[in-house]
């Protein structure tokens, strides 16, 4: 079979190496919590195997760490660990034996979140929990000696190249930067010393593991960090990596602790690769670009304009292991595309919890949830096409169920039908893409503009019936709640309702803050824009000045309204959010002059506005507006009634709790009951 002939640079072969990667596309690092479980060959096998199969041409592992110091994730330091390395490379070439598994190796320095954490000066990073331990001469040659004795392990280990991260704010990158590397002796001062590091360790881990053996090298191409890299360091540094024997540069365009979001909804998709295409120039090895690539005409239009050899995909591989083989295929439709929320992904990994993903929760889940053929086929009733709906229906259909899907609205997707329209949440639009597919590759009947009552049910009589009707956005109780100035989420959202100049947002929550980006917005989407969001967060493409960033104080458009938002809470608004991903949204409404208030009572609404106690002293806001997003209550009405009669139901998402749901939670608990129905 032929690749699709929409995607003739993704589908072109490339040698690297002494090897041939079978198409452009490469699953990027990912740290996964995987790596560190006691089952951790079996799970990161089942995990790798899923995408090896999936048509990806190379598989870059999460980090592993090189030395003891390198960091809490897990560690190739000996025989032993390259065992159980051997067990996943060993199942990824069985499985596909023409995709490459090329391992990351990362010393994360003054990240390493440990007291003996260490880097070239003890400069504490903003995000670090421990200054770092400055190294000497000999502790930067047992790091070099380490890296290379790793590689030389991962080779042993069965894996078809190495990774080594340089960028991001980890060890090799403070080498680099004259703020974390404020050293005199010959690995820092001039730029040439500072670059000294990276290159020698380049060198050694060349001779380590000889030619014929992938090497790829991830530079900050732009590191978003005012005082980081100049370009001309940039180009500098990956002309030496290159002369060293590396023979593919990925460029990161990230440094952690930095205030600029890089991979987040909000980023348009391949914003950064006119970067890497800019370094190509410069270079005869192949690069790989990177960020928000997540759908294959994206990847191929990248790769056509000659900004990359290579594209990496990495939080895309875990929304949908077939990425690859849908676009080969030409099935692109049927691709379950990440939406950047990092909310099942690095939202886990920095909180400690194993990563998933949000539309898809098998990912990394490979072993405890299998889809697999029901034993009896039963016809099942769906009622409610929100996410935790969907989601049901769509695996119990492909397990062979027969499935009627009901909603009352006459299309699908629930509340992700507001949350499309928010700007910078664009692509909940593909996820609706992806479930109407699997509505009819399934062959799931869907009767929508139907409200669900039990009559129906009973008339239809179902073998089960699963009750997905979600929530009813919470009327707190207060005086005046029933004033005309006062509207709900949901009739803002959809457009039913009018909102004044002086608003009040009774609630701080993600819905709270996703309504004060609708009112506040204006202009185009900067997740649709590079050029708007670049001036939303003071990158300067054309120029690029150290780390890109111009330090301008960024400027975001607003349309002029006067917003405060508004929690009962006294900890800090916002706080509650994702988070990788809070504080871009709690800096953009700052930027366009929201306030932002916590440790309110309220009182009353009147013709005056808003009767209030902030901080112990009475107030009054006077606003045109007070809108609604204090929550949600489980909408039930169904599942009592059915209950009175007697009949069985399965309560899911939103109905089943509504504290604290997220579509994260409601598509995980209906793929886990589906995989099991
Ligand atoms: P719902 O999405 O509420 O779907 C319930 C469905 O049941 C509805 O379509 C309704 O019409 C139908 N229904 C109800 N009763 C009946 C009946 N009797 N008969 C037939 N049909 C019926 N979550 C995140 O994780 N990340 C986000 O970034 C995010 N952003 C959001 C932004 C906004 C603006 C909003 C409003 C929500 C956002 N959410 C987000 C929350 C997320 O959308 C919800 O958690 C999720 O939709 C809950 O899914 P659900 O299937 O339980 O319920
Ligand atoms: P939420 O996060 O629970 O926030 C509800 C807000 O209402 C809180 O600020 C709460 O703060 C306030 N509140 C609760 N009861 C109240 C009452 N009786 N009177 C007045 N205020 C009250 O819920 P949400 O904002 O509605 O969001 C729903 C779900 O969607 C959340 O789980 C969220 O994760 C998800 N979502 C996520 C995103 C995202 O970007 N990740 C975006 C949107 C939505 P106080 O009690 O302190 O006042
Ligand atoms: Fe993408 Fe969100 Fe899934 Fe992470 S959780 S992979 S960002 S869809």
């Amino acid at each position: 079979m032929t690749a699709h002939a929409k995607y003739p640079h993704v589908f072109s072969p490339l040698k690297v190496a002494g090897t041939t990667l079978k198409n452009r596309i490469l699953m990027g690092s990912m740290h996964t919590g995987l790596e560190d479980l006691p089952d951790a060959a079996e799970r990161l096998s089942a995990y790798f195997v899923d995408r090896a199969r999936g048509g990806v041409g190379m598989i870059i592992t999460g980090g592993i760490g090189p030395h003891p110091t390198a960091g809490h994730g897990a560690k190739l330091l000996n025989d032993e660990d390259a065992a159980m390395h051997r067990q996943v490379t060993d199942a990824v070439h069985a499985a596909a034996p023409d995709v490459k598994i090329v391992m990351q190796i990362l010393h994360t320095g003054p990240l390493a979140g440990t007291p003996d954490c260490v880097a070239p000066s003890p400069v504490k990073s903003r995000i670090g929990r421990f200054a770092p331990n400055e190294l000497t001469e000999e502790g930067i040659e047992e790091q070099i000696a380490a890296f290379a004795n790793c590689a030389r392990l991962a080779r042993q280990a069965g894996y078809d190249g190495v990774e080594i991260i340089g960028s991001a704010g980890y060890l090799i990158s403070t080498f680099l930067v004259e703020k974390t590397n404020q050293r005199s002796d010959q690995w820092g001062g001039s730029w040439e010393s500072r670059m000294r590091f990276p290159v020698e360790v380049v060198r050694r881990v060349r001779a380590a593991v000889g030619p014929d053996f992938i090497f790829v090298f991830r530079i900050s191409a732009m590191d978003m960090l005012q005082g980081g890299l100049a370009w001309d360091e940039v180009v500098s540094l990956a002309k030496a990596l290159e002369a060293e024997g590396v023979d593919v540069i990925s460029t990161h365009f990230c440094w952690h602790e930095s205030f600029v979001p890089t991979i987040a909804t909000m980023v348009p998709r391949a914003a950064f690769a006119q970067v890497t295409g800019r370094l190509r120039k410069e270079l005869t090895i192949p690069l790989i670009t990177s960020n928000r690539i997540n759908m294959p005409d994206v990847a191929e239009e990248v790769l056509a304009q000659g900004h990359a050899d290579l594209v990496s995909m990495a939080r895309p591989m875990l929304a949908d292991a077939d990425l690859v083989n849908k676009a080969f295929e030409g099935r692109e439709d049927e691709i379950n595309t990440c939406i950047a929320c990092n909310q099942a992904c690095l939202d886990h990994t920095f909180t400690g919890k194993l990563t998933s993903c949000l539309v898809n929760a098998r990912a990394c889940r490979e072993v405890d949830i299998a889809i697999t053929p029901a034993a009896t086929a039963k016809t099942i009733a769906v009622v409610g096409a929100g996410p935790a709906g969907l989601a049901y229906a769509t695996i119990a259909a492909e397990r062979g169920h027969r499935v009627t899907l009901y909603d009352a609205a006459q299309e699908i997707g629930g509340q992700f039908n507001l949350a499309k329209r928010i700007p910078g949440k664009e692509e909940f639009h593909e996820t609706l893409r992806y479930f109407a597919r699997m509505i009819q590759l399934r062959g799931v009947t869907l009767r929508l503009g139907t409200r669900v009552d039990v009559a129906l049910l009973k008339q239809a009589g179902f073998d089960e019936v699963v009750v997905a009707t979600g929530i009813n956005p919470r009327t707190p109780a207060i005086e005046g709640i029933g004033h005309p100035k006062v509207v709900r989420y949901i009739d803002v959202i959809a457009g039913r309702a009018e909102v004044g100049q002086k608003v009040a947002i009774m609630g701080a929550g993600g819905i709270g803050f996703d309504v004060a980006e609708l009112i506040t917005h204006a202009g185009i989407s900067a997740s649709l824009d590079v050029d708007t969001f670049a001036k939303e967060w003071g990158i300067d493409f054309r120029n690029h000045p150290r780390g890109g960033v111009t330090g301008i104080e960024p400027q975001v458009a607003s349309n002029g309204r006067e917003v405060t938002l508004l929690q009962r809470k006294a900890t800090p608004v916002g706080q509650g959010l994702g988070r990788t991903t809070g504080w871009t949204h709690r800096l953009t409404l700052q930027r366009r002059g929201v306030k932002m208030v916590s440790g309110v009572e309220y009182h009353s609404i009147d013709d005056q506005g808003l009767h209030c106690t902030i901080g112990g002293e009475p107030q009054l806001l006077d606003v045109d507006t007070v809108i609604l997003c204090a929550g949600q209550e489980s909408e039930r009405s169904l599942y009592d009634a059915l209950l009175a009669e007697g009949i069985k139901a399965q309560l899911i998402g939103g109905a089943f709790e509504a504290s604290e749901l997220d579509a994260k939670r409601a598509i995980q608990q209906a793929t886990e009951l589906a995989a099991a129905a």
